[in-house]
C-alpha cells in the first residue's frame, strides 16, 4: 500500500523554499489537481522586511566563556544583557532589562 501525503491549502509544510533559501515551515497556498503543492506562502518573504536581528545581540550566555566589559549576551532566562563589570576572576556583573545580575564565567 502506498502511503500518499495529501495536502490542502492552508496546511503547514516543511519544505525547501526558493524565496528564503531555507527549509522551514511554509503554508500551502495552492495545490494542483493531483494534490501536488504548486505554491507555498513564505513567512519570511511575506513579512516583507528581511529583519536581520541586530548584530549587536550577543551570543547565548555560556559560563565556559570568558567575558569582557561591554560584551553582550543572550541569557536563556533573563534575556539580553551587557557585561558592566568584572567583579573578580570568574564573576561578572551583567545588566539585564530588569536588573543587574551576577553571573559566573570562565576564570582564565
Ligand atoms: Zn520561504
Amino acid at each position: 500500500m502506498e502511503e500518499k501525503q495529501v495536502f490542502t491549502t492552508g496546511d503547514r509544510v516543511e519544505q525547501m523554499c526558493v524565496k528564503c533559501g531555507e527549509e522551514r515551515g511554509h503554508i500551502v497556498a495552492s495545490i494542483s489537481k493531483k494534490g501536488k503543492i504548486t505554491r507555498v506562502s513564505c513567512p519570511i518573504y511575506q513579512s516583507g522586511v528581511t529583519r536581520r536581528t541586530s548584530t549587536k545581540v550577543g551570543a547565548p550566555y555560556d559560563r565556559a566563556r570568558t567575558y569582557r566589559r561591554g560584551q553582550t549576551m543572550m541569557h536563556p532566562t533573563f534575556g539580553e544583557g551587557e557585561v558592566t563589570a568584572i567583579i573578580e576572576p570568574g564573576k561578572i556583573d551583567v545588566l539585564f532589562a530588569d536588573r543587574m545580575r551576577r553571573l559566573i564565567h570562565a576564570n582564565v
